[in-house]
């Protein structure tokens, strides 16, 4: 038998979670984001399921090519652009449309030769200080996009700093009001400015963390009302159960001490599976469909839990590390991170099932 860790990635959960996308911005197309091989759900286990989708938004030259051959014949948008002149070669062949954000992105453009004209997003930088064009010269930028042979359509993109917290998006939207670029469709919302800012919704939408089920603030509180499903379940199983006596210590460096004599149970999942190794004492963790908590430090491949409130727990019990019913937001949280790093990080080492 395989070791019992397991990730469980529910495709219906981007049906879900694409739909209620769409009633919040109706009027809208929607980049799905499946970058990072879709926060790390398997972009070959999960694109098909989002085949209701406007376009999907990604990064990776090879990615996108992934889903041009799997046969999907509809927008593909590179949302970091070209990182080298011959990469147009690719954005040529597969029919992608891509960000564009420097100077020489557009000399390329117009140097290249391609079949078509390309559709670009053209970014401007309204604050975050990332990628893209500052306001000053936005306007000047659109006119010489609009000179170029090889380019098709520009669309305006920028992104938000602060979408998903109180600071908000007005300075920002006020720079890209203020530039009214009215004949240029715009694309700004992630998934914050979705959920939050409806009037950034304008004419394309880019949701990404929405789409798995999480919290772009990275607190479960602020979704708990919007009907999404968390699309991927983490979850292994106790291999072994141990009676402490009070003042016995638990794991490396033995940070816990035992206050009393208590049961706890060892559990098949570490660091080196994608759990955060930062996650205190008292994270909390599913045991038996039971909240309970770790105790210690987090090892390479097992950690500890407590097992006082499962009296009916043993060896074999399943363990949920996050999921169906422990958002990963709340384990993120107390691990003083966001639920996208911990999708992002599952390891290669976890079998993956979809449900
Ligand atoms: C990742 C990304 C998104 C999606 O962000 P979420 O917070 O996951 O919705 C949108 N736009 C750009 C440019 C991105 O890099």
């Amino acid at each position: 038998m395989p070791r019992p860790i397991l990730a469980t990635i529910y495709l219906n959960a981007f049906r879900h979670n694409l739909s209620i996308i769409r009633q919040r911005a109706s009027n809208s197309k929607v980049w799905s984001v499946v970058k990072a091989n879709a926060y790390g759900h398997g972009l070959d286990r999960i694109w098909q399921s989002l085949m209701r989708t406007d376009g999907f938004a990604l990064l990776d030259m090879n990615e996108a090519i992934y889903l041009r051959e799997q046969g999907w014949q509809g927008p593909i948008l590179l949302l970091e652009g070209f990182f080298k002149p011959a990469d147009l070669q690719i954005i040529n062949k597969y029919r992608l449309t891509t960000a564009v954000h420097s100077h020489w992105q557009l000399d390329e453009i117009e140097k290249a030769k391609l079949d078509n004209p390309i559709d670009i997003y053209l970014k401007l930088n309204s604050g975050m200080n990332r990628l893209g064009f500052i306001s000053e010269e936005y306007p000047q930028i659109v006119s010489m996009a609009r000179g170029i042979k090889n380019i098709n359509s520009v669309t305006l993109m920028s992104h938000f700093a602060n979408s998903d917290n109180e600071v908000g998006i007005d300075g920002q939207f006020a720079v890209i009001e203020r530039l009214q670029m009215n004949s240029l469709p715009h694309c700004l919302a992630n998934s914050g400015a979705v959920l939050w800012h409806p009037k950034t919704h304008r004419d394309w939408i880019r949701p990404g963390i929405i789409l798995y089920g999480a919290s772009p603030s990275g607190k479960w509180r602020d979704i708990a009302d919007i009907g999404l499903k968390s699309a991927m379940t983490l979850q292994s199983e106790i291999i072994a159960v141990h009676e402490l006596p009070k003042r016995e210590k638990i794991g490396y460096g033995s940070r816990y001490t035992t206050q009393m004599p208590i049961r706890v149970g060892t559990v098949a999942c570490g660091y080196a599976d994608g759990y955060p190794r930062h996650a205190p004492t008292g994270t909390p963790v599913m045991v038996d469909g039971i909240r309970t908590q770790l105790l210690g430090a987090i090892s390479m491949d097992m950690m500890t839990v407590d097992l006082t409130q499962c009296p009916l727990a043993t060896i074999g019990s399943t363990v949920e590390l996050w999921g169906e019913s422990l958002p990963v937001d709340v384990v993120a949280e107390s691990a003083g991170t966001i639920g996208y790093e911990l999708l992002c990080a599952l390891a290669k080492r976890v079998p993956v099932t979809v449900g």
